[in-house]
Protein backbone atom coordinates (compact mmCIF):
# COMPACT_ATOMS: atom_id res chain seq x y z
CA UNK A 1 0.00 0.00 0.00
CA UNK A 2 0.77 3.51 -0.66
CA UNK A 3 0.41 7.06 0.88
CA UNK A 4 -2.62 7.58 -1.54
CA UNK A 5 -3.89 4.44 -0.57
CA UNK A 6 -3.85 4.55 3.39
CA UNK A 7 -5.31 8.33 2.49
CA UNK A 8 -8.05 6.53 1.02
CA UNK A 9 -8.80 3.65 3.70
CA UNK A 10 -8.06 6.12 6.63
CA UNK A 11 -11.46 6.90 7.34
CA UNK A 12 -12.68 2.75 7.22
CA UNK A 13 -9.35 1.94 9.40
CA UNK A 14 -10.15 4.54 12.17
CA UNK A 15 -13.50 2.77 11.98
CA UNK A 16 -12.65 -0.72 12.39
CA UNK A 17 -14.32 -1.30 9.27
CA UNK A 18 -10.86 -2.24 7.17
CA UNK A 19 -10.67 -6.17 6.76
CA UNK A 20 -7.82 -7.68 8.35
CA UNK A 21 -5.48 -7.92 5.31
CA UNK A 22 -6.17 -4.31 4.34
CA UNK A 23 -5.58 -3.38 8.07
CA UNK A 24 -2.53 -5.11 8.15
CA UNK A 25 -1.22 -3.69 5.05
CA UNK A 26 -1.62 -0.37 6.35
CA UNK A 27 -0.10 -0.98 9.31
CA UNK A 28 3.15 -2.23 7.72
CA UNK A 29 3.35 0.52 5.80
CA UNK A 30 2.53 3.22 8.93
CA UNK A 31 5.55 1.46 10.30
CA UNK A 32 8.42 3.04 7.60
CA UNK A 33 5.88 6.32 6.52
CA UNK A 34 6.49 8.87 9.26
CA UNK A 35 3.98 11.42 7.60
CA UNK A 36 1.11 9.01 7.47
CA UNK A 37 1.42 8.16 11.05
CA UNK A 38 1.17 11.61 10.88
CA UNK A 39 -2.08 12.10 8.99
CA UNK A 40 -3.63 8.71 11.18
CA UNK A 41 -2.95 10.68 14.79
CA UNK A 42 -4.30 13.98 13.64
CA UNK A 43 -7.23 12.60 11.92
CA UNK A 44 -7.71 10.34 15.19
CA UNK A 45 -7.86 13.16 17.72
CA UNK A 46 -9.72 15.34 15.23
CA UNK A 47 -12.25 12.86 15.58
CA UNK A 48 -12.21 12.28 19.15
CA UNK A 49 -12.24 16.12 19.41
CA UNK A 50 -15.35 16.02 16.98
CA UNK A 51 -17.01 13.21 18.95
CA UNK A 52 -16.81 15.07 22.27
CA UNK A 53 -19.16 17.56 20.05
CA UNK A 54 -17.28 20.70 21.52
CA UNK A 55 -15.99 23.18 18.73
CA UNK A 56 -12.36 23.25 20.03
CA UNK A 57 -9.71 24.26 17.75
CA UNK A 58 -7.39 21.43 17.11
CA UNK A 59 -5.09 20.69 20.39
CA UNK A 60 -1.68 22.40 20.45
CA UNK A 61 0.39 19.65 20.00
CA UNK A 62 -0.95 18.62 16.95
CA UNK A 63 -0.56 21.82 15.48
CA UNK A 64 3.27 21.65 16.38
CA UNK A 65 4.01 18.46 14.64
CA UNK A 66 1.83 19.29 11.79
CA UNK A 67 4.04 22.20 11.21
CA UNK A 68 6.78 20.46 12.21
CA UNK A 69 6.35 18.01 9.70
CA UNK A 70 5.52 20.56 7.24
CA UNK A 71 8.94 22.48 7.62
CA UNK A 72 11.04 19.30 7.64
CA UNK A 73 9.08 18.70 4.28
CA UNK A 74 10.05 21.71 2.54
CA UNK A 75 13.95 21.39 3.58
CA UNK A 76 13.69 17.84 1.66
CA UNK A 77 14.83 17.50 -1.35
CA UNK A 78 13.25 15.16 -3.79
CA UNK A 79 15.10 12.03 -3.78
ZN1 LIG B 1 2.81 7.05 3.56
Amino acid sequence: MNCRGVIREISDYLDGELDAAAQSELERHLEHCEDCRLVVDTTKKTIQVFCDSKPLPLPEDVHQRLHAALARRLQQRPS
